[in-house]
């Protein structure tokens, strides 16, 4: 299995908050992968690096961090840490689930 952790949306996010901070180059940039994703993260540095290649992030050193996001259930209103891509609710089955971090890949920080 392969996903795509969809490089260019995590450069024109890091560009954005390179902008808001009124950064002339990006350095870092930080990244949070949602552990539900199941993504290499080995293989999303290798994207991102890719895709930075002629925008201010060019050369940018990427540290990334998985994080595990709390679901919560919409039907049963159960917490819980969702493991897989195949969001289910882990008490009632309801696949009306709710994430705290509901993309794949986000930009936490970029300097
Ligand atoms: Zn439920």
């Amino acid at each position: 299995m392969h996903q795509t952790s969809n490089a260019g949306d995590i450069l024109k996010a890091t560009e954005l908050l390179a902008r808001e901070r009124g950064l002339a180059r990006v350095s870092t940039i930080r990244l949070n992968l949602a552990a539900w994703a199941d993504l290499d993260p080995d293989e999303v540095r290798d994207e991102v690096l890719h895709a930075a290649q002629g925008t201010l992030a060019e050369g940018a050193r990427i540290e990334i961090e998985v994080i595990d996001p709390h679901g919560r259930c919409a039907d049963c209103g159960a917490d819980f840490d969702p493991k897989t891509a195949a969001l289910r609710c882990l008490a009632c089955g309801s696949v009306r689930v709710r994430l705290e971090q509901d993309r794949q890949v986000t930009v936490a920080s970029v300097e």
